[in-house]
């Protein structure tokens, strides 16, 4: 077995060979990987079943679709993406070339999280491949059926010398860390995220941290109660609540947390049955660790709905919990998995109060058909993303940038954002050696006086509603006048 740091010194000598710069190649490559996915998905989906009992609704749409749709996005938009860009120019660079490169940085790391194990490795890889990096993926060694697909199936679709995968835990990662890397791209929780944040600082190397955190929801009495109560059950009970952006906890008046309550027995009466446990659509915890992590949680809590939990098949049953406390346990930390918590708070004025005096979360949730207390809290609560009157649905829109704030995390992906954050943006300024050009540019130059500094303030002062963007019409049209003019004069004197 080769050693970490053999592997990527390896993948630096295939980048410095410049073949991940090639367009067709990057585009040969997303190919492969979409026929990965067309040719195993029936493996992928079996993979999500072993490690997370996933439906194959859930598979299929939550990781496997969504990983062929955002790959189609970046094979039929990345031509364009990867073009030079001219941006506007200002008076003083008129004659000049101003250019933006889309360089790749080289060597990328992409660690992934276990909650949606193909998804979250292996969409920030294809974004990757496509600004022209090699990459190094680390799957999630916690969702080991997935893990295993991936280090197994990726290098017989992808070119060797640039993608390799490496499996591993905590020990593994450790060692990674150390390896001198272009750019990392972590998913994961705060904790770790702070240590490849150290690690990279080691190397001032950039890095993206998708992280999580506690995602509040807020709903008001003017929200349609009955489809509030289905939009937020979805998200919060959708593979098992161990979803990153998952409605963390509700923050309602007493009025409506009855009403919540109501409706979210018969909704999960008619989606689940009689007993949850039977139905197949429900996820399980993960491994043992969470599921006590999670059963901690329950005891001694208000429960209205739920509560059941077996161990043997690390099942807990959809979960509400009223009248929560700020104080209570299942409030001091994310709780990522099927119990949702109810804060009484009298108004948006109180739920903004709230979110703020918490890390700024990765998700936040507003039912409410009050605009003003919509834009209230938008304008006066930070968080990675908004939705409002539903939950999870911007994380599937791709012109939208996906990413947390603060605790939640720092960069963003998805679609061209994903492009983007691979890519690093080389400015670029081209000048020639005209006589004029040097002319106008030689104030710059000592011997400095009070004149050369005059024209030099006058020239670089920023002027508003001025635009170069109509200079060239305006210099062909005078240049047209004065040709006019001049053959006139020209044939007057011949007459
Ligand atoms: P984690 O950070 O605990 O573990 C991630 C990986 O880090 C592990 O697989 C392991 O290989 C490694 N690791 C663990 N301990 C380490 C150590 N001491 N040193 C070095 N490496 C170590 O995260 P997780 O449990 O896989 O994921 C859950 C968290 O991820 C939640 O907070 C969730 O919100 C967040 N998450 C965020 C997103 C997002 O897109 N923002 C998506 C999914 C999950």
């Amino acid at each position: 077995m080769m050693s970490f740091s053999d592997i990527v010194q390896q993948l630096h000598t295939a980048f410095a060979s410049g073949k991940t710069r090639n367009v067709d190649f990057r585009e040969k490559q997303l190919k492969n990987l979409l026929r990965m996915y067309e040719e195993t998905h029936t493996e992928m989906a079996q993979a999500l079943d072993s490690d997370l009992r996933k439906h194959k609704q859930e598979a299929y749409v939550m990781e496997i679709e969504f990983l062929m749709n955002d790959l189609r996005t970046i094979i039929f938009n990345f031509r364009e993406w990867v073009k030079m860009e001219k941006p506007p120019k200002t008076i003083v660079n008129m004659m000049d070339g101003v250019f933006i490169y889309k360089d790749p940085y080289g060597v990328v790391l992409v660690m992934g999280a276990w909650n949606y194990p193909l998804q979250l490795s292996l969409a920030p890889v294809a974004a990757a491949i496509a600004a022209g990096n090699c990459v190094l993926i680390k799957p999630s060694e916690v969702a080991s059926a997935s893990s295993k697909y991936i280090a197994e199936t990726l290098p017989k679709y992808l070119d060797s010398e640039c993608y390799r995968v490496v499996e591993g835990g905590a020990k593994e990662t450790s060692e990674l860390l150390q390896q001198k890397f272009d750019y990392i791209f972590y998913t994961g929780s705060g904790r770790v995220g702070r240590i490849v944040h150290q690690a990279c600082s080691a190397n001032l190397t950039p890095c993206t941290l998708e992280l999580g955190g506690k995602s509040p929801c807020y709903i008001d009495k003017t929200a349609d109660i009955v489809i509030s109560t289905k939009r937020i059950l979805w998200g919060k009970f959708i593979n098992a609540g161990q979803t990153c952006i998952a409605p963390d906890y509700i923050l309602c008046s007493k009025q409506v947390q009855d009403q919540f309550v109501k409706e979210a027995k018969s909704v999960l009466k008619e989606w689940y049955g009689e007993n949850p446990k039977q139905s197949p659509d429900l996820c399980r915890i993960i491994n043992q660790q969470h599921f006590q992590r999670l059963s901690s949680l329950i005891k001694g809590a208000n429960v209205a709905i739920g509560g059941d939990m077996d161990p043997d098949d690390r099942y807990i049953a959809p979960t509400i919990l009223t009248d929560v406390k700020p104080s209570d346990p299942v409030m001091q930390d994310e709780i990522f998995g099927p119990i949702l918590p109810i804060l009484i708070v009298e108004n948006a004025y109180e739920a903004i109060k709230f979110i703020n005096a918490r890390d700024k979360p990765l998700a936040q949730y507003i039912f409410s058909n009050n605009e003003k207390d919509r834009e209230l809290i938008i304008a006066n609560t930070s968080c990675g993303g908004l939705c409002i009157n539903d939950t999870l649905g911007h994380f599937a829109v791709e012109s939208l940038p996906f990413g947390g704030v603060g605790a939640s995390g720092m960069g963003s992906y998805h679609g061209k954002y994903g492009f983007d954050t691979f890519t690093h943006k080389k400015s670029c300024l081209l000048k020639d050696f005209s006589a004029l050009g040097e002319k106008l540019a030689s104030s710059r130059y000592p011997p400095y006086s009070e004149g050369k500094l005059s024209f030099l303030t006058t020239i670089l002062k920023k002027r508003q509603g001025f635009s170069m963007k109509f200079l060239p019409y305006i210099l062909t049209f005078g240049v047209g006048v004065a040709s006019t003019l001049l053959v006139k004069f020209l044939s007057k004197d011949y007459d």
